[in-house]
């Protein structure tokens, strides 16, 4: 048999069924966004210094798409340890939050410096993050058609040990059949980074991984994102903003003479 052309020889597309979608921008409240510079603002005045923080962004467990708070965490005296974050630290705070509040990223400041993105060492703490909350943010994505080439399909009490000897995989069912396609569901998870800065700026990234359930087969993904800020009408009141003075007077110590090379990590 001779084929014309070499398009003829393609195997077919596997088929996917998409079932869902990872958010392709932010979504934060208008009181999360107020909070977290009023973070800023309050290091200011209470360390008459700018001084970087980290923070996480939460969600309600029914929306984890969108940010509506942003806890604080105790922030390290040392700025090394603090611009490193681990997964203990994460699960720790974690299991502060009520039950029905889940992180689902995490955002710092770089204070006063003119430096608008992501270092090296924030890259590997959104890949900390993500590992963290990976399970909470993860949902199905598409049914996927596993393309397996030599596929046996055998019926059950109607086949013998030799019979395992064909093939790749085999299928085990109940009656018999002729043809069968194997569909395996993709789950998808992500987390937020946000960077902000003194002067007003922000800059974000949303962090992505997919994996087959069967084949394992696993993407991660990065991508700068927009915020869209949501006014929910609720808004940072003055009782609101003493306790959180008091929360970063508790909960920030400025390591107030970083060494250089600390800073050129941040
Ligand atoms: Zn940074």
């Amino acid at each position: 048999m001779r084929f014309k052309d070499l398009s003829q020889l393609k195997r077919p597309e596997p088929l996917t069924i998409t079932l869902g979608s990872l958010p392709q921008h932010i979504l934060m409240t208008e009181y999360a966004k107020d909070k977290a510079y009023k973070i800023s603002e309050l290091v200011g005045v209470i360390f008459e210094k700018s001084f970087e923080w980290y923070g996480f962004t939460l969600a309600n467990n029914d929306h984890p798409e969108l940010i509506v708070d942003i806890g604080l965490p105790q922030n390290d005296l040392n700025l090394q340890d603090y611009t490193t974050l681990g997964s203990n630290r994460i699960a720790e705070f974690q299991e502060s939050l009520s039950e029905d509040v889940m992180i689902n990223g995490w955002i710092h400041s770089h204070g006063a410096l003119n430096y608008k993105h992501f270092s090296h060492t924030d890259e590997e703490n959104h890949r900390t993050v993500l590992d963290f909350v990976a399970a909470r943010t993860r949902k199905p994505l598409a049914k996927k058609e596993i393309a397996i080439q030599d596929l046996v399909l055998l019926q059950k009490d109607h086949f013998e040990q030799r019979d395992m000897e064909k093939g790749s995989v085999c299928l085990i069912t109940d009656g018999p059949i002729t043809e069968a396609r194997i569909m395996e569901t993709v789950y998808g998870s992500f987390c937020y980074s946000i960077v902000i800065g003194d002067e007003g700026w922000h800059h974000q990234e949303i962090h992505c991984r997919e994996r087959g359930v069967l084949s394992g087969h696993t993407t991660v993904m990065s991508q700068a994102a927009k915020i869209e800020f949501v006014d929910t009408g609720k808004s940072l009141s003055q009782i609101d903003i003493i306790a959180l003075s008091n929360e970063v007077k508790q909960k920030i110590k400025p390591h107030t003479d970083p060494p250089p090379e600390l800073i050129e990590r941040m």
